[in-house]
């Protein structure tokens, strides 16, 4: 497996595999990566010929208050399970090699879209996201690239963007991997003490009750969302930024529980933000 820290390199290596006819995948991560990153990067190993794993905590995506220095990184770890993984080259650039300082360009969805759902607490966000991932496509140029149900208002505005700028990238969904105990992976578990581990778990709880009625034949998204929002509100150390049910691909509320209706929730655990959700499905 191969490490590039520059975009020529990068360029180089998917040059050479073109030539040859094989197909490319894309994994972008922000690193510290765990078995959530881990299905991603296996599912483009068995779906791709060649898979190229990027590694970088991307400053446009985070807000001014958010926790772009704190958040974790171990890029030897991250290499080694990619390896392991069959992975054949990670990307590893620094900020510098990704932004020119005087850079100016950004891609942008100017709908609601990126303004519902975490787009209230962090209105840049998704501005962030569409510029590295729009660089990331044009410096790999993958044939498919591979994100997470666990951010799904991000894989929505990602398929957004590909319509929209005619992308020929095929963009693959993967199902969210969680704890034993029903927690979401995510780098952001580590900021956790032991206390507020247990806490988290109400995100999940809340999932399941939420699937659990839809079962049932729930069909009013209030009535999901209101007994999703008690139960967390139940545990002293959670804080609700927003539990809200959404078509699956506008991200617009919605007020009735159809096929692809998206019920997504952000808490906060102490300081520390966790997301999860789950899609409808009839
Ligand atoms: P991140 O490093 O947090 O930016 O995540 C990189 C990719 O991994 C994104 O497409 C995430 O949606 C995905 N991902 C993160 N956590 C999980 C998880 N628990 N299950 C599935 N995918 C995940």
């Amino acid at each position: 497996m191969n490490v590039a820290t520059t975009i020529q390199q990068v360029r180089e290596q998917v040059r050479a595999w073109k030539k040859a006819g094989l197909t490319v995948g894309l994994v972008p991560t922000m690193g510290y990566l765990h078995e959530g990153h881990a299905s991603l990067i296996k599912t483009s190993v068995s779906r791709c010929d060649r898979t190229v794993v990027s590694v970088f905590v991307n400053p446009t995506q985070f807000g001014p208050n958010e926790d772009l220095e704190s958040y974790p990184r171990d890029f030897d770890r991250d290499s080694a399970l990619c390896e392991s993984l069959n992975a054949d080259l990670v990307f590893h650039p620094e900020v510098s090699e990704m932004y020119a300082e005087d850079a100016a360009t950004y891609v942008e969805i100017l709908s609601d879209m990126p303004k519902q759902l975490c787009g209230k607490t962090r209105p840049i966000h998704f501005r962030g996201v569409c510029t590295v991932v729009a660089k990331l496509f044009n410096i790999v140029q993958p044939d498919r690239a591979f994100f997470g149900e666990k951010d799904a208002q991000q894989l929505a505005v990602i398929r957004r963007m590909v319509r929209d700028m005619s992308y020929g990238i095929e963009i693959v969904g993967c199902p969210i991997v969680r704890e034993p105990d029903g927690l979401a992976k995510s780098s952001r578990n580590t900021y956790l003490n032991a206390e507020e581990r247990k806490a988290a778990l109400c995100l999940s709880r809340a999932v399941g009750l939420g699937k659990r009625m839809v079962l049932d034949g729930e069909r009013d998204a209030r009535c999901v969302v209101n007994a999703m929002t008690n139960l967390i509100m139940q545990e002293p150390l959670a804080k609700i930024d927003y539990v809200q049910a959404v078509d699956g691909v506008t991200m617009e509320p919605t007020d009735d529980i159809y096929q692809d209706v998206l019920v997504a929730m952000a808490v906060y655990i102490g300081k520390t933000r966790l997301i999860d959700n789950f899609s409808v499905r009839l």
